[in-house]
């Protein structure tokens, strides 16, 4: 492969699956630009909470929205899966994540519609999930590390609503690729996962 040839890496999976630390780990080892398509909805979803219009919150997005405070929080994660339901919403925030997804010298992009509408003729697809059990708990250690007061039964609640949500919208609702290969990590370590998506992806550069 060239230096500046396009190669995307798409990463779709429900939530908390292991999908952004795969994306992440998988962006280091190759020298790829990574983005974590979940914070653009995350970043709507709070200027929604903050009483913007969802249209008008999409179109204006600005790169440092992406890192306002709080946006990993449980509220915020229902209010974008609500707001990734409104297709001019997602219209809204395509261009940036196509363009992003071919730019010269390699990009992982994480989400949930990135091997079906994002970037269809993506090298590598995977589609990352675990039990939903494995993933509350995952999340809960998280949430309370952050020091969030939060119970592992609230989380997998919250989980499984954002989760039924995405799967049952009408636009890019979350489901594998029919080219996508399933990585299931539920009896996985986390550095188990990153290499056999770090495999995958050698394995489509040769
Ligand atoms: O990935 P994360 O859990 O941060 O995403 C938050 C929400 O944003 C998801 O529940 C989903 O509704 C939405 N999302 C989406 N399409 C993407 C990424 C995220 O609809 N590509």
């Amino acid at each position: 492969m060239s230096g500046t040839a396009p190669f995307t890496v798409a990463i779709d999976g429900p939530a908390a699956s292991g999908k952004g630390t795969i994306s992440r780990r998988v962006a280091a080892h190759f020298g790829f630009a990574h983005l974590d398509t979940g914070l653009l909805y995350r970043a709507v979803g709070r200027k929604v909470l903050e009483g913007t219009e969802p249209v008008d919150a999409a179109r204006g997005l600005r790169a440092e929205d992406l890192e306002a405070p709080g946006l990993r929080s449980a509220e915020v994660g229902q209010a974008a899966s609500k707001v990734a339901a409104i297709p001019e919403v997602r219209g809204a925030l395509t261009d940036f994540q196509v363009a992003f997804a071919r730019r010269a010298g390699g990009a992982v992009l994480d989400g949930r519609d990135i091997g079906t509408v994002i970037c269809p003729e993506a090298e590598v697809k995977l589609f990352v999930t675990a039990s939903d059990e494995v993933r509350a708990h995952r999340r809960f250690l998280e949430l309370k590390d952050g020091g969030a007061d939060v119970t592992e039964t609230g989380v997998l609640d919250d989980l499984r609503a954002r989760d039924a949500r995405d799967s049952a919208r009408a636009t890019a609702p979350l489901r594998p690729a029919e080219d996508a290969v399933t990585l299931d990590t539920t009896g996985m370590s986390i550095d188990e996962a990153v290499a056999a998506a770090i495999a995958l992806v050698e394995a489509a550069r040769l």
